[in-house]
């Protein structure tokens, strides 16, 4: 028997018991014109705030397909606090960060533009979308912030000191990032990562001076920005994140 695939929606509404819901086109196109959902199927909807209610298909339509929310299934809960502090990069390597780190948990990602980014055009919108679709996909309660994109002087004058930010230092000058994320329990903490380029001089050396900054290294290998970020994303997850939690 081939198990039907699970489609939980994100809706942007209050969830309550008994409500009817007039879906959006781009989801009434999904569930009619691609799952092909029939009257009566059950599907799952969350608001990244209430938690997670069964809800069951009432009208299949192209364009506004409606539901009714049933009974709560799960009790929300919030993603660990780790941001994702990254220079944007090629757009399938950018597409691919922000799937992996919303599926990692992160809970905030910010595009820094660098003196080495190769593109300061960040489509902030489209990033959000797919932080959303992979909120759906790997059943989270809640959905990352895309923040928009910041030069980097910018994040590091204004940037709030009770938020950790661990900088990602592939020159190798940081301290292992298993004792760096060790220091991190219970704390707010951002994970910094560099553009395909690297960070020049200058921003290294003003990142060094800065007291909310813990240079990181990943080991002796040279990783793409988007592998870094997925690898310092999982150890945090581990070392200080939700991963410790017996939570299947
Ligand atoms: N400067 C690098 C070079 O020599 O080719 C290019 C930068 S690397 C492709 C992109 C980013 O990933 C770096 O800025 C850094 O934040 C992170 N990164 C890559 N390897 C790392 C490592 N071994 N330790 C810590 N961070 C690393």
């Amino acid at each position: 028997m081939i198990k039907k695939t699970k489609i939980r929606l994100f809706v942007n509404i209050k969830l309550k018991e008994g409500e009817e819901v007039c879906l959006s086109e781009a989801q009434s196109h999904y569930l009619s014109n691609v799952m092909r959902v029939r009257q009566g199927d059950e599907i799952s909807c969350f608001n990244g705030c209430d938690g997670e209610f069964a809800a069951e298909i009432l009208v299949v339509h192209k364009k506004q397909t409606q539901i009714g929310i049933r009974n709560k299934i799960k009790q929300f809960k919030n993603s660990p606090d780790v941001w994702l502090v990254f220079a944007p990069l090629k757009k399938d390597c950018t597409d691919f960060l922000v799937q992996k780190s919303t599926e990692l948990g992160v809970s905030g990602l910010l595009p820094i533009i660098t003196q080495n980014t190769n593109t300061d055009k960040v489509k902030t919108e489209r990033l959000q979308a797919q932080a959303l679709e992979a909120s759906e996909q790997c059943e989270r309660l809640d959905v990352p912030q895309v923040f928009s994109p910041q030069d980097f002087k910018q994040v590091i004058e204004n940037w709030d000191s009770s938020r950790r930010l661990l900088f990602m230092d592939e020159r190798g000058a940081g301290m292992s990032v298993a004792e760096a994320l060790s220091k991190c329990d219970a704390q707010k903490v951002a994970i910094l990562v560099g553009p395909e380029g690297g960070f020049s001089d200058s921003e290294f050396n003003m990142l060094y001076k800065l007291p909310f900054v813990c240079g990181v290294s990943l080991g002796p290998r040279i990783l793409r920005a988007e592998t870094a970020a997925v690898a310092a994303l999982s150890v945090w997850q581990a070392i200080a994140g939700d991963w410790k939690e017996k939570n299947r």
